[in-house]
């Protein structure tokens, strides 16, 4: 069978339906086959209502009485009916998911699968899946199912019929992995057309793991693969060699006004080695939040001017650029002012905000400035560089490939700059493996010396007046400031700063002869800066922002913040707005404000628990899968179909088995399907 044949040479696949199955990225027989059940059900194990137990469960019934309970806070929306079947009835409940009370005929019958528990006083089934009985094929006796999702206009059974079509073929699908030096015993010729088979035709659980193992094997060894091409490729581009200047970097590291740690030393000397290089170092710098990865990124800054060379600092707001600015201005000026004749970088800020962009941009040609901190406003195509050979990305998972890319494009010609990427949301080692297999990594480890800690505490909003505002009151006597952090409702009718002026009025109420200030998206830049700039000195008490807070602001004398309606954040972005406290000599505090329906999820029981970004970003993983941890999947280009990273010991055997494999990379000529398939993974993390 030919795995990249079009998708119109499935039997069964019409014109019209090629087209359809076109638009949803299905272009290939290959395709179709890799388009795995979203789950298998067991409808064989559904139960009468009358026989149901607490836990999980499949009944079969018609749903009726649909009604949407819209809470008092607005925020929260419930969808609940009644399932009923020849034994009795139920009340089903969907929390968010107002679509569900038009979703169903009350006349015919579905299987929903759900949770049975007891909540409120009584018993319900909450958030079931639903399938209908008619689409469960009734000949299948195993009646363990796979079950596809639908894609835009195409049904799961469109495409459980097509692959139907295709099953007698399935022996004669080739072998796609090398049966190399490195491979584990399972990969062997046929385990890959078994694979697939036991993956959409499984007859029993263990039938869909095996198959679904081995996939998640070959998913991971073309990821790993991939990494190693692209790290041997940009082996082979040439950057401009930065030399170590280490009597200007030993001058540089005794003015700054504190001691550096002994992981920022480390985390600078592996730079600065790096870009001693003719080719392009491409490096991530991970540090939890406050850890001080600035000023290692700035001393390398500060080489490459020495060298003569051109800096770019991106950054992901505004705000950020600013303050990055700002701090960095605050330190060469000293440098300057204490040794007369260094040559201390030129700085400048461009962001959409800047006045005078042209003249600005012109002074950049020109070579007059050495590092520009900026915002996506660097990436246009009218900002040129004259000498570039340093790139600096702040907060690099909120950027996606193509914006990397043009500013590394940005470089003279035939040349790539080295890259130094930054992030406060660590990588678990099993994400650097593969995704990321191709950087090295520098790590600061260790927070400077002096920092308190974050106590944190889960809250039900209903107790804010007893346990919270006197903790406030306490807090603002000793004239310290607050962080009060509302979420953005998603809603298209909602302007983002009605909840954040609400809860400003709020508070204002509350602790009278306190300045309360605002911050939102909506706001314009300058604005934003106005206020920032106002709570940084103090004259600002309180500010009650949304998330725009949330990336590297640090205002030192902020030890509270309050995150309201904790519950709808994700794990990392927890902790990094937890990350604007904490950062002075004071102790500090977190509280995770709840609606307080249910229990807390096991997201903010770990905050409570750790401060530790490393520890909380392989939970944060274990909870949600990488989807959308890392930048680059959120924009869609990475998209684990089977493999899961916490899956050590597959990933192991994988990048044994694919560094074997790359070793002679001349190989993959003899393999025309994988070298298709890895093309998509190495677009991810390639410098080109
Ligand atoms: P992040 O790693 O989150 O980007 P920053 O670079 O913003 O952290 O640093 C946080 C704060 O710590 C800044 O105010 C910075 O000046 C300060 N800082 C950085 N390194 C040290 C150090 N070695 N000793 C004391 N303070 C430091
Ligand atoms: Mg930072």
């Amino acid at each position: 069978m030919d795995m990249l044949a079009p998708i119109k040479e499935v039997k069964g696949v019409g014109p019209k339906t090629a087209e359809a199955l076109e638009r949803v990225n299905l272009k290939t027989v290959g395709d179709l086959i890799y388009l795995l059940p979203r789950v298998y059900e067991n409808y064989q194990a559904a139960v009468d209502i009358a026989d149901l137990r607490p836990g999980k469960a499949i009944i079969k019934g018609k749903i009726s009485d649909l009604h949407i309970i819209r809470t008092s806070r607005k925020r929260l929306t419930i969808t609940q009916g009644v399932i009923r079947d020849h034994t009795g009835a139920i009340r089903t409940v969907w929390f968010n998911q107002p679509y569900r009370a038009k979703q169903f005929d009350e006349k015919r019958e579905y299987y929903f699968t759900g949770r049975y528990e007891f909540k409120n006083g009584r018993y319900q089934l909450t958030s079931p899946s639903a399938t209908l009985v008619q689409d469960v094929e009734k000949e299948d006796v195993a009646g363990f199912q796979p079950i596809y999702s639908a894609k835009s206009s195409l049904k799961p059974q469109t495409f459980r019929k097509l692959l139907d079509n295709l099953r007698p073929d399935f022996a004669k699908i080739p072998d796609l992995l090398p049966f190399s030096e490195g491979s584990p015993d399972f990969v062997k010729p046929g385990a890959r057309a078994e694979a697939l088979y036991l993956s959409h035709f499984p007859e029993t659980p263990e039938e869909a793991e095996k198959g679904r193992k081995y996939l998640a094997y070959e998913e991971l060894f073309e990821l790993i693969l991939a990494a190693k091409l692209n790290q041997q490729e940009n082996l082979r581009l040439k950057s401009i060699p930065l030399t170590f200047q280490q009597d200007f970097i030993q001058k540089l590291v005794k003015s700054l006004p504190f001691q550096l740690t002994n992981a920022q030393r480390r985390a600078a000397w592996e730079i600065l080695q790096d870009m001693e290089r003719g080719v392009p170092m491409n490096r991530l710098l991970q540090g939890d939040v406050g850890s001080g990865k600035t000023i290692v990124a700035a001393l390398a800054a500060a080489e490459a001017t020495q060298n003569n060379y051109q800096t770019a600092l991106l950054a992901p707001t505004a705000i950020l650029a600013t303050q990055h600015f700002e701090s960095l201005q605050i330190l060469f000026d000293s440098l300057s002012n204490k040794f007369k004749h260094l040559r201390v970088p030129r700085i400048a800020l461009l962001t959409g905000a800047t006045p005078h962009k042209k003249m600005l941009k012109n002074l950049i040609k020109e070579g007059e400035i050495d590092l520009v901190i900026g915002t996506h406003a660097l990436l246009t195509d009218d900002t040129e560089f004259q000498s570039l050979a340093f790139c600096i990305i702040d907060e690099q998972h909120r950027f996606g490939v193509g914006q990397r890319q043009k500013l590394l494009l940005k470089s003279p010609d035939n040349t790539a700059p080295h890259l130094l990427s930054m992030t406060a949301t660590p990588i678990p080692r099993s994400l650097q493996l593969t995704i990321f297999g191709d950087l090295d990594v520098s790590i600061v480890n260790e927070l400077p010396p002096g920092r308190q800690p974050i106590t944190t505490k889960i809250l039900p909003e209903v107790q804010q007046s007893e346990d919270l505002y006197p903790k406030m009151r306490e807090l603002l006597a000793k004239g310290q400031q607050i962080y009060w952090i509302c979420q953005i409702i998603e809603e298209k009718n909602t302007n983002t700063a009605t909840p954040v002026k609400k809860q400003a009025e709020k508070l204002k109420k509350l602790f009278p002869g306190v300045q309360v200030g605002m911050l939102h998206g909506k706001m314009k830049a300058d604005e934003k800066d106005h206020i920032m700039d106002d709570f940084a000195k103090n004259k600002i008490q309180i500010l009650v922002s949304t998330t725009v807070v949330e990336v590297g602001v640090n205002v030192p004398n902020a030890n509270m913040i309050v995150i309201q309606d904790a519950e709808g954040y994700g794990l990392a972005q927890l902790h990094q707005l937890r990350g604007r406290v904490g950062r002075g000599d004071q102790p500090a505090s977190c509280f995770l404000l709840t609606t307080g329906e249910g229990k807390p999820s096991r997201r903010l029981r770990e905050m409570e628990k750790s401060t530790d970004g490393f520890h909380l970003a392989e939970v944060d993983l274990k909870i949600r899968g990488p989807g959308e941890i890392y930048g680059a999947m959120q924009h869609g280009e990475l998209d684990l179909q089977v493999a899961n990273l916490s899956d050590t010991e597959l990933i192991a055997a994988a990048s044994h088995h694919a560094s074997e494999f790359a070793r002679n990379p001349e190989n993959l000529q003899n393999y025309p399907e994988l070298a298709s398939r890895i093309r998509k993974y190495q677009q991810l993390t390639t410098l080109n």
